[in-house]
């Protein structure tokens, strides 16, 4: 066997540690199918006239230098993008590494995060993965938090870092302003408010910023993977105090931001018009999605990002994933998730792809070809 490939037997040659067997990944299917609606990515590509900028600045990258190490250009962009100086502005390859630095600066052994389930699984695997201990607490049966209940868990583990996810992935809630404030005043460490989805809701953490006592522990974390339509590119950001970015860079590896990223970054900043007419239109598809999926055999809940997670009342939830997957209808499955037994996520795609979802899933519930009479023409 020559070096990097795996072994028949899929196991390693060297024992890996001991700990890693005990974490499964986070995986969905990259399965070709027609209607991919599986991880709320955005359905619809970056603005034309982003690519053009792109094809012609990339013309200026000298590909046989290393890229600015600090990606000032990019994090000045984003800075002013929130109102902050660009020292205030981490930037990273995708979210997830940027989640990954703060746990790796902030977490390890000894040291623990707090976390509210069921929430985004990375928070608790990449803890697991930076050897931080875990400590976690149940959402209420709406899915909110009960801040008696945050309280407590955070008063007997005094955490590092708690996570709150807003909207949360894959409930769909964002939490109000009181929340996170509230939040902010128990926690002894820094507040990390995950804002994947954060433009899709009605409010967001980036506000109370430098706002009070307490404040300069929050952290608020942000993607270009929704909605910026650049998921492919792996690049994410956080806004915080020097302090905590600087903590971050030391973290990194060198050069970990390539120059295209860099450039592909900035440029996109150019076109938040564009960036907020795709979210006006997944807003209002996604109040489509939920007044359809409110007539059909499934409990769903009220969402604030691009996504609706449901669940089947009268038939298993991987069934009815498994019928979906046969009319080539993507959707996440949920069902082994932490409190969220037979439940399924759906992303809001187009106006034809929610069509599609809707026909698929009216026939995988024995209702028949359902959703398409309120059939939005684009
Ligand atoms: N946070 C949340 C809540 C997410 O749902 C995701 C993507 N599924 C991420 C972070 C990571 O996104 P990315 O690494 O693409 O920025």
């Amino acid at each position: 066997m020559t070096g990097g490939e795996p072994r028949a037997d899929g196991r390693s040659p060297v024992p890996v540690r001991p700990d890693l067997t005990a974490l499964t990944g986070y995986h969905s299917p990259q399965v070709p199918v027609e209607v991919r609606l599986n991880t709320n990515e955005s359905p619809l590509p970056p603005p034309p006239g982003w690519l053009e900028d792109l094809r012609r600045e990339l013309g200026d990258v000298e590909f046989n230098r290393y890229p600015d190490r600090d990606a000032r250009e990019l994090r000045a962009a984003l800075g002013e993008l929130h109102g902050v100086q660009g020292d205030r502005v981490f930037c990273a390859n995708g979210s997830n590494e940027v989640l990954q630095c703060l746990l790796l600066a902030y977490g390890g052994a000894g040291r623990s995060v707090a976390l509210f389930e069921p929430t985004y699984a990375l928070h608790r695997h990449i803890a697991s993965l930076t050897a931080t201990e875990v400590a976690s607490a149940w959402r209420a049966a709406d899915h909110s938090l009960d801040l008696d209940t945050v309280a407590r868990l955070l008063e007997r583990h005094r955490p590092v870092i708690t996570f709150l996810c807003s909207p949360n992935n894959p409930t769909g809630r964002a939490e109000p302003p009181e929340v996170v404030e509230r939040v902010l005043e128990l926690a002894p460490g820094l507040v990390v408010v995950d804002e994947a989805y954060g433009q899709f809701a009605p409010f967001s953490a980036l506000d109370l910023l430098g706002r009070g006592p307490g404040h300069d522990r929050l952290v608020v974390v942000r993607t270009f993977s929704k909605t910026w339509s650049m998921a492919a590119c792996r690049l994410g950001y956080l806004v915080a105090e020097p302090a905590v970015v600087d903590a971050c860079a030391s973290v990194a590896l060198p050069y970990h931001l390539d120059a295209v990223k860099q450039v592909a970054g900035r440029l996109a900043l150019r076109y938040v018009d564009a960036m907020e007419e795709r979210v006006a239109l997944i807003t209002e598809e996604r109040g489509r999605l939920a007044a359809a999926l409110a007539d059909m055999e499934v409990e769903s809940w009220p969402s604030d990002a691009n996504f609706i997670l449901f669940r089947p009342t009268r038939r298993g939830a991987t069934e009815v994933w498994r019928d979906l997957l046969d009319d080539s209808v993507l959707v996440r499955d949920c069902s082994t998730w932490p409190g969220l037994d037979e439940c399924l996520r759906v992303t809001v795609g187009t106006p034809a792809e929610n069509d599609r979802f809707l026909a698929a899933l009216g026939r995988a519930l024995g209702h028949g070809a359902m959703g398409s009479s309120d059939r939005r023409v684009t």
